[in-house]
């Protein structure tokens, strides 16, 4: 059965991302759109996470806690998870090793934390569009320590992509799944490579609005109904 996804979705807390990016109303257009299952992945923090969790919990929506992560590369990594608790120990982890800048909100934005009634709680004060002190190849691996599976976000587009910033994909076991952005046919930039290794690629939409959240098109196959776990099996390439 085809299960149709959106894995890359910002709320209010990525700087960038439009402030009615709220639980509700993310859980609400995602429903109306008819989507199975979608994935919350703010840059570098998971402190929404849980909020949308929340909110989806008496909907048919299944909801991914994430984190699209920032390198010391600066590469975007999508980098999901099976439960909140495990999503929230390893944004512990990622807080501590982000460089402490204040945000300046006039400049980049808001960082609004909120809860599941879409109230903010509050602003989070460093600014997360920024890069980690965690390399590209380190950052799988510790991923799987936590239970989630990464996939290296956008590989086709300029700039903060492992194609842009290292020119290939290094040969990282954990790797099997690559995500394409909506400006490429995945099947289409997969066959202009060179790639040594054969991926599997997602597409999602990348929304930082609420009308850019994928539309049912993109999908993955389950026998039935998949709990967290078995997409994030699939991601890792285990069926
Ligand atoms: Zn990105
Ligand atoms: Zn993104």
């Amino acid at each position: 059965m085809r299960f149709y996804y959106d894995f890359h979705i910002h709320t209010a807390l990525s700087p960038c991302a439009d402030s009615d990016m709220t639980p509700n109303n993310i859980i609400n257009m995602a429903l109306l759109k008819e989507l199975d299952i979608i994935a919350i992945t703010d840059h570098n923090s998971c402190k929404n996470v849980k909020a949308c969790l929340d909110t989806a919990e008496e909907t048919s929506l299944l909801v991914l806690p994430g984190m699209e992560l920032e390198t010391s590369e600066e590469i975007h990594v999508l980098c999901l998870f099976a439960d909140s608790s495990s999503a929230l120990k390893f944004g512990a982890f990622v807080e501590g090793s982000l460089n402490k800048v204040k945000n300046r909100p006039d400049i980049f934005g808001h960082q609004y934390i909120l809860d599941s009634d879409d109230e903010i709680v509050s602003e989070y004060e460093n600014l997360l569009i920024t890069s980690t002190a965690i390399s590209f190849d380190d950052v799988f691996s510790i991923v799987l320590s936590y239970g989630g599976v990464a996939v290296p976000a956008h590989i086709d587009r300029p700039s903060n992509s492992v194609l842009s910033n290292l020119g290939a994909i290094p040969d990282i076991a954990q790797i099997s799944y690559v995500e394409v952005s909506k400006r490429n046919k995945p099947a289409d930039f997969l066959a202009k490579q060179n790639f040594t290794k054969k991926y599997l690629t997602v597409q999602s939409s990348d929304a930082h609005y609420l009308q850019d959240i994928s539309e049912r098109e993109n999908f993955l196959e389950f026998e039935k109904k998949p709990q967290a776990r078995d997409v994030i099996n699939l991601l890792r390439g285990i069926l």
